[in-house]
Protein backbone atom coordinates (compact mmCIF):
# COMPACT_ATOMS: atom_id res chain seq x y z
CA UNK A 1 0.00 0.00 0.00
CA UNK A 2 1.30 3.44 -0.61
CA UNK A 3 2.25 5.63 1.95
CA UNK A 4 0.65 9.00 2.38
CA UNK A 5 2.22 12.06 3.40
CA UNK A 6 1.43 13.19 6.68
CA UNK A 7 2.31 16.38 8.31
CA UNK A 8 1.46 17.07 11.57
CA UNK A 9 0.85 20.74 12.93
CA UNK A 10 0.03 21.30 16.36
CA UNK A 11 0.14 24.72 18.84
CA UNK A 12 -1.92 26.68 20.99
CA UNK A 13 -4.92 29.07 19.96
CA UNK A 14 -3.14 31.76 17.47
CA UNK A 15 0.28 30.50 17.05
CA UNK A 16 -0.62 31.03 13.41
CA UNK A 17 -1.24 27.17 12.64
CA UNK A 18 -4.42 27.65 10.41
CA UNK A 19 -2.58 29.82 7.91
CA UNK A 20 0.99 28.30 7.92
CA UNK A 21 -0.96 24.84 7.10
CA UNK A 22 -3.21 25.93 4.66
CA UNK A 23 0.09 27.96 2.58
CA UNK A 24 2.01 24.46 2.86
CA UNK A 25 -1.11 22.34 1.82
CA UNK A 26 -1.03 24.53 -0.90
CA UNK A 27 2.41 24.43 -1.91
CA UNK A 28 2.91 20.52 -1.38
CA UNK A 29 -0.32 20.22 -3.12
CA UNK A 30 -1.87 17.94 -0.07
CA UNK A 31 -5.09 18.19 1.33
CA UNK A 32 -5.76 20.35 4.34
CA UNK A 33 -7.44 19.33 7.50
CA UNK A 34 -8.34 21.93 10.27
CA UNK A 35 -9.35 19.38 13.31
CA UNK A 36 -10.35 22.48 15.02
CA UNK A 37 -13.36 23.09 12.78
CA UNK A 38 -14.08 19.52 13.66
CA UNK A 39 -14.78 20.05 17.41
CA UNK A 40 -16.41 23.17 16.76
CA UNK A 41 -18.89 21.71 14.22
CA UNK A 42 -19.43 19.05 16.96
CA UNK A 43 -19.63 21.34 19.91
CA UNK A 44 -22.57 23.63 16.74
CA UNK A 45 -24.63 20.38 16.71
CA UNK A 46 -24.54 19.43 20.61
CA UNK A 47 -25.65 23.49 21.04
CA UNK A 48 -28.69 23.13 18.03
CA UNK A 49 -29.98 20.28 19.72
CA UNK A 50 -30.48 21.71 23.08
CA UNK A 51 -28.44 18.67 24.94
CA UNK A 52 -26.75 20.08 27.53
CA UNK A 53 -22.72 20.06 27.26
CA UNK A 54 -21.94 18.56 30.28
CA UNK A 55 -24.00 15.32 29.44
CA UNK A 56 -20.87 13.30 28.53
CA UNK A 57 -23.34 10.19 27.39
CA UNK A 58 -25.48 12.44 24.94
CA UNK A 59 -21.86 14.13 23.77
CA UNK A 60 -20.65 10.80 22.96
CA UNK A 61 -23.55 9.47 21.12
CA UNK A 62 -23.85 12.50 19.05
CA UNK A 63 -20.01 12.04 17.96
CA UNK A 64 -20.74 9.03 16.33
CA UNK A 65 -23.57 9.77 14.71
CA UNK A 66 -22.80 13.11 13.19
CA UNK A 67 -21.66 13.53 10.26
CA UNK A 68 -18.59 16.47 9.37
CA UNK A 69 -17.23 16.78 6.51
CA UNK A 70 -14.63 19.57 4.72
CA UNK A 71 -15.39 20.05 1.14
CA UNK A 72 -13.42 21.41 -1.37
CA UNK A 73 -9.85 21.35 -2.61
CA UNK A 74 -8.65 24.67 -2.20
CA UNK A 75 -7.52 25.49 1.92
CA UNK A 76 -8.67 29.11 1.26
CA UNK A 77 -12.30 28.19 -0.01
CA UNK A 78 -12.93 24.77 1.92
CA UNK A 79 -16.44 24.72 3.32
CA UNK A 80 -17.18 22.52 7.32
CA UNK A 81 -20.29 20.82 6.20
CA UNK A 82 -22.32 19.63 9.38
CA UNK A 83 -25.05 16.46 8.83
CA UNK A 84 -24.86 18.51 5.41
CA UNK A 85 -25.07 22.11 5.92
CA UNK A 86 -22.38 24.68 5.61
CA UNK A 87 -21.39 26.01 9.31
CA UNK A 88 -18.27 27.67 8.16
CA UNK A 89 -19.28 30.69 9.53
CA UNK A 90 -21.20 29.75 12.42
CA UNK A 91 -18.49 27.90 13.78
CA UNK A 92 -16.24 30.55 14.69
CA UNK A 93 -18.11 32.74 16.45
CA UNK A 94 -16.38 33.94 20.09
CA UNK A 95 -19.56 32.37 22.18
CA UNK A 96 -19.28 28.67 20.40
CA UNK A 97 -15.64 29.05 20.60
CA UNK A 98 -15.80 29.74 24.07
CA UNK A 99 -17.96 26.19 24.68
CA UNK A 100 -15.77 23.83 22.56
CA UNK A 101 -13.64 22.65 25.39
CA UNK A 102 -16.86 20.88 26.94
CA UNK A 103 -16.41 18.61 24.09
CA UNK A 104 -13.15 18.25 23.55
CA UNK A 105 -12.30 17.35 26.97
CA UNK A 106 -14.35 13.64 26.79
CA UNK A 107 -12.39 11.67 26.16
CA UNK A 108 -15.06 8.88 24.66
CA UNK A 109 -15.44 12.11 22.00
CA UNK A 110 -11.85 12.51 21.20
CA UNK A 111 -11.54 8.70 20.41
CA UNK A 112 -14.31 9.38 17.98
CA UNK A 113 -13.13 12.35 16.51
CA UNK A 114 -9.54 11.35 16.39
CA UNK A 115 -11.03 8.08 14.43
CA UNK A 116 -12.62 10.70 11.80
CA UNK A 117 -9.71 12.63 11.40
CA UNK A 118 -7.32 9.38 10.80
CA UNK A 119 -10.23 7.89 8.13
CA UNK A 120 -9.53 11.09 6.47
CA UNK A 121 -5.59 11.80 6.33
CA UNK A 122 -5.20 7.80 5.10
CA UNK A 123 -7.20 9.06 2.21
CA UNK A 124 -5.13 11.29 0.14
CA UNK A 125 -2.62 12.41 2.72
CA UNK A 126 -2.98 16.02 4.71
CA UNK A 127 -1.37 19.05 6.07
CA UNK A 128 -3.23 18.57 9.26
CA UNK A 129 -3.02 21.47 12.22
CA UNK A 130 -4.78 20.77 15.56
CA UNK A 131 -3.50 20.22 19.23
CA UNK A 132 -2.10 16.14 19.39
CA UNK A 133 -2.02 15.61 15.38
CA UNK A 134 1.66 14.56 16.49
CA UNK A 135 1.34 13.01 19.54
CA UNK A 136 -2.44 11.16 19.09
CA UNK A 137 -3.97 11.27 16.01
CA UNK A 138 -0.68 10.61 13.71
CA UNK A 139 2.00 9.49 16.12
CA UNK A 140 4.07 8.42 13.41
CA UNK A 141 3.50 11.88 10.66
CA UNK A 142 5.80 12.17 8.49
CA UNK A 143 6.96 15.77 9.37
CA UNK A 144 5.85 17.31 12.73
CA UNK A 145 6.01 20.59 13.35
CA UNK A 146 4.85 22.58 16.68
CA UNK A 147 4.56 26.19 16.17
CA UNK A 148 4.47 29.00 19.35
CA UNK A 149 4.39 32.42 20.40
CA UNK A 150 4.18 35.01 23.15
CA UNK A 151 0.26 34.94 24.50
CA UNK A 152 0.26 38.32 23.47
CA UNK A 153 0.86 38.50 20.12
CA UNK A 154 -1.19 35.29 19.55
CA UNK A 155 -4.35 37.29 21.10
CA UNK A 156 -3.30 39.94 18.91
CA UNK A 157 -3.69 38.10 16.31
CA UNK A 158 -7.37 36.42 16.91
CA UNK A 159 -8.14 40.05 17.90
CA UNK A 160 -7.55 41.22 13.85
CA UNK A 161 -8.61 37.54 12.42
CA UNK A 162 -12.00 38.58 14.43
CA UNK A 163 -12.23 42.12 13.21
CA UNK A 164 -11.14 41.22 9.70
CA UNK A 165 -14.22 38.99 9.81
CA UNK A 166 -16.98 40.92 10.97
CA UNK A 167 -17.16 39.57 14.61
CA UNK A 168 -16.86 42.20 17.33
CA UNK A 169 -14.33 41.42 20.27
CA UNK A 170 -12.47 43.15 22.58
CA UNK A 171 -8.75 42.92 22.91
CA UNK A 172 -8.83 41.89 26.74
CA UNK A 173 -11.64 39.76 26.05
CA UNK A 174 -9.93 37.98 23.52
CA UNK A 175 -6.68 37.92 25.60
CA UNK A 176 -8.32 36.43 28.41
CA UNK A 177 -10.52 34.06 26.28
CA UNK A 178 -6.96 32.74 24.97
CA UNK A 179 -5.73 32.05 28.22
CA UNK A 180 -8.34 30.09 29.32
CA UNK A 181 -7.97 27.69 26.18
CA UNK A 182 -4.30 27.64 26.79
CA UNK A 183 -5.35 26.48 30.63
CA UNK A 184 -8.09 23.75 29.44
CA UNK A 185 -5.64 22.78 26.29
CA UNK A 186 -3.14 22.03 28.64
CA UNK A 187 -4.68 20.25 31.55
CA UNK A 188 -7.17 17.41 29.49
CA UNK A 189 -6.35 14.39 30.20
CA UNK A 190 -6.91 13.09 27.12
CA UNK A 191 -5.13 14.65 24.08
CA UNK A 192 -3.72 17.73 25.52
CA UNK A 193 -1.88 20.27 23.87
CA UNK A 194 1.92 19.26 23.63
CA UNK A 195 4.81 19.19 21.25
CA UNK A 196 6.03 15.50 20.01
CA UNK A 197 9.47 14.36 21.36
CA UNK A 198 10.65 14.30 17.18
CA UNK A 199 8.26 17.72 16.30
CA UNK A 200 10.48 20.62 14.89
CA UNK A 201 9.39 23.66 17.55
CA UNK A 202 8.83 26.98 15.14
CA UNK A 203 8.53 29.56 17.47
CA UNK A 204 6.99 32.49 14.98
CA UNK A 205 6.19 35.98 17.49
CA UNK A 206 8.77 37.79 15.80
CA UNK A 207 8.32 35.86 11.98
CA UNK A 208 5.90 37.12 9.27
CA UNK A 209 3.43 34.02 7.96
CA UNK A 210 5.64 33.67 4.89
CA UNK A 211 8.71 33.37 6.78
CA UNK A 212 7.52 30.03 9.16
CA UNK A 213 6.19 28.72 5.74
CA UNK A 214 9.64 29.02 4.13
CA UNK A 215 11.08 27.84 7.35
CA UNK A 216 8.72 24.69 7.07
CA UNK A 217 9.38 24.52 4.02
CA UNK A 218 12.89 24.45 3.62
CA UNK A 219 13.14 21.83 6.69
CA UNK A 220 11.11 19.39 4.59
CA UNK A 221 12.83 20.16 1.46
CA UNK A 222 16.01 19.61 3.57
CA UNK A 223 14.90 16.27 5.57
CA UNK A 224 13.13 14.79 2.35
CA UNK A 225 16.49 14.99 0.80
CA UNK A 226 18.04 12.33 3.36
CA UNK A 227 15.17 10.35 3.49
CA UNK A 228 14.45 8.91 -0.17
CA UNK A 229 11.12 6.95 1.16
CA UNK A 230 10.11 10.40 1.97
CA UNK A 231 11.05 12.22 -1.53
CA UNK A 232 9.88 9.60 -3.64
CA UNK A 233 5.82 10.21 -2.07
CA UNK A 234 4.88 13.86 -2.87
CA UNK A 235 6.27 16.66 -4.94
CA UNK A 236 7.42 20.08 -3.60
CA UNK A 237 5.35 23.02 -5.79
CA UNK A 238 7.29 25.91 -6.43
CA UNK A 239 9.13 25.98 -2.61
O1 LIG B 1 -7.89 25.24 16.34
P1 LIG B 1 -9.13 25.88 16.90
O2 LIG B 1 -8.84 27.04 17.78
O3 LIG B 1 -10.14 26.18 15.87
O4 LIG B 1 -9.78 24.74 17.83
C1 LIG B 1 -10.92 24.97 18.59
C2 LIG B 1 -10.84 24.18 19.87
O5 LIG B 1 -10.91 22.79 19.57
C3 LIG B 1 -9.54 24.36 20.65
O6 LIG B 1 -9.65 25.37 21.62
C4 LIG B 1 -9.31 23.01 21.29
O7 LIG B 1 -9.84 22.99 22.59
C5 LIG B 1 -10.09 22.05 20.43
N1 LIG B 1 -9.22 21.18 19.65
C6 LIG B 1 -8.79 20.02 20.23
N2 LIG B 1 -8.02 19.15 19.51
C7 LIG B 1 -7.67 19.42 18.25
C8 LIG B 1 -8.09 20.63 17.65
C9 LIG B 1 -8.86 21.50 18.38
O8 LIG B 1 -9.09 19.76 21.40
N3 LIG B 1 -6.96 18.53 17.56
Amino acid sequence: MNKRLIIAIDGPAGSGKSTVAKRIAVRLGIPYIDTGAMYRALTLRVLQKRISLTDTRALVRLSKTTSIALQGSHPERQRVLLDGADVTREIRTPELTQKVFYVAQVPKVRREMVRKQRTLGEKCGAVMEGRDIGTVVFPDADYKFYLTASSSVRAMRRYRELIQTGHSASRREVLADLKRRDKTDLERKEGPLRRAKDAFWVPTTSLTISQVVDKILQIIRTHSAKNPKVSGSFTLNSV
